[in-house]
């Protein structure tokens, strides 16, 4: 592993954290220093049955190592280990999470807002559509049907219809299978995904917007994996540069900090344009200690307890890298969109290494999601070749994802056929979020070929 700033930076931290509560009589919990050391030993052996999530040959699913600073902050606030569920269980923290959320909701356009941070994506869209479905009671949530599977369970836990709308061969959602729901006359809300799980496709929320004007629905906006991709909207193709810049006039929008914020897990953030929704949360707990009469997070979200840790990590992770167009975050990830948009070319042009066997998504990555599908003579065959790459990529060190999707969205001109849809293809795909995989790309691309060359070249001899 590269070297770790995180001890000496967290040392020297909590020395000063220390310095803070000097009028108190010296106090350290009692521990068993050796027995500990024992324990971590073998808990660090533990660990290593996992794949190297922190290296840039880790390209497979959504996952991107804490900033060195948000594990610093983190761990430094678990001296303190604050609960922002109301001001007197994390006084700072709020203050903190306050100001961050305040700089997450500015990025996307909002100055007045109602947010907070949520403990995942997951939650967050679950308080956006409790909010949905407390605005418009009775009436069905639609989302895509590459949107994230939390909608279709969310929806079932508050007992509210959903359903499903086609999307186009690049996984965006498609505008006339829109209308053609909204004319039943029932959607009470429409969720646009800015940046689906599969592949990173930007649903057009700018003329989902659009039709809001004709048929009345809100726009709750899932922008957990992509949203941060706001800071760098003008280097996208044009569709997705619209939909980024229609995010002032959503109703909600949930990010993940804990995705491509740098963040460890367990921090998600909804937002809500209308501050006045803060009214459904209202509750009158008698176990909350409201002793100041200032704004507890925990009477605007539908979680109690919440780790003001994140909020410490988040604040000072936003404090070295603001969240500006032209500052290092955003050219992070300008960096991981231009490995993605390489690799995508690569695989186009690639004749040598794979002999043209390879198929391709019929178009290039909207974010840093690359998504391909091997050749073959049927579906079986793409498939199979798929997971034998993904299986002799991983002996080479280099990690991949697996995904399945419709298999008429790579027959490129051919328009979508109903039936056919439901003939899923098993695709590689490389999600390029890490800066570093820029310059890791051309070491990801020899591995990829020699395990592509072993899987499909093996076969022919
Ligand atoms: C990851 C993701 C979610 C779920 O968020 P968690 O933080 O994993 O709970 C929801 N929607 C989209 C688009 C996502 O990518």
């Amino acid at each position: 592993m590269p070297f770790d700033p995180v001890p000496a930076l967290l040392s020297q931290a909590t020395e000063q954290l220390e310095a803070e509560f000097t009028t108190l009589p010296p106090f350290a919990p009692t521990v068993d220093r050796g027995a500990m050391e024992t324990v971590l030993a073998e808990t660090a052996r533990r660990l290593g049955d996992n794949y190297p999530y922190f290296h840039p040959l880790y390209a497979g699913q959504m996952l991107k190592p804490p900033h060195p600073l948000a594990r610093a902050a983190y761990a430094l606030a678990m001296n303190i280990n604050p609960n922002n569920h109301a001001r007197d269980g994390g006084r700072a923290s709020t203050e903190m999470e306050i100001e961050a959320v305040r700089e997450i909701a500015a990025m996307f356009g909002w100055p007045e807002f109602l947010g907070h941070l949520t403990s995942s994506g997951t939650i967050a869209n679950l308080e956006a559509l409790w909010v949905a479905g407390q605005t418009a009671p009775g009436r069905r949530i639609v989302a895509s049907e590459q949107a994230h599977y939390t909608h279709r369970r969310i929806s079932a836990v508050l007992k509210l219809d959903f359903g499903e709308v086609a999307t186009d061969n690049r996984g965006r959602m498609d505008l006339g299978a829109l209308e053609a729901e909204l004319r039943k006359g029932d959607v009470g809300t429409v969720v646009a995904t800015l940046g689906t799980t599969a592949m990173g496709a930007v649903d057009p929320l700018d003329q989902i917007l659009a039709l809001r004007e004709r048929y009345g629905f809100r726009v709750h906006v899932d922008a957990a994996y992509g949203g941060y991709f706001k800071l760098i909207a003008g280097q996208l193709e044009d569709g997705a540069r619209r939909a980024y810049a229609a995010t002032a006039s959503a109703d909600s929008l949930v990010v993940d900090p804990h995705k491509h914020g740098l963040q460890p897990y367990g921090c998600g953030c909804v937002l809500f344009h209308d501050p006045a929704v803060g009214r459904f949360y209202k509750h009158d707990s008698p176990y909350t200690y409201f002793t100041s009469n200032q704004l507890h997070l925990g009477e605007v979200s539908l979680e109690c307890s919440r780790a003001g840790a994140a909020a410490v990590a988040l604040w000072a992770t936003q404090q070295l890298l603001p969240l500006r167009p032209d500052g290092e975050f955003a050219r992070g990830l300008g960096q991981g969109r231009a490995a993605a948009l390489d690799l995508d070319r690569r695989l186009r042009n690639d004749e040598a290494t794979s002999g043209g066997s390879r198929g391709l998504a019929a178009g290039g990555p909207e974010l840093d999601i690359v998504v391909w599908k091997m050749a073959g003579e049927t579906v079986e065959e793409s498939s199979r070749l798929a997971q034998e790459i993904f299986v002799a990529a991983a002996a080479l060190n280099l990690h991949l994802a697996l995904v399945q999707l419709p298999e008429p969205w790579f027959q490129r001109g051919r328009p979508i056929e109903k039936e056919a849809d439901s003939q899923l293809v098993t695709c590689l795909r490389s999600v390029l979020m890490k800066p570093e995989h820029e310059a890791w790309l051309e070491s990801i691309w020899e591995r990829l070929a020699a395990a592509s060359a072993s899987v499909v070249g093996g076969e022919e001899r």
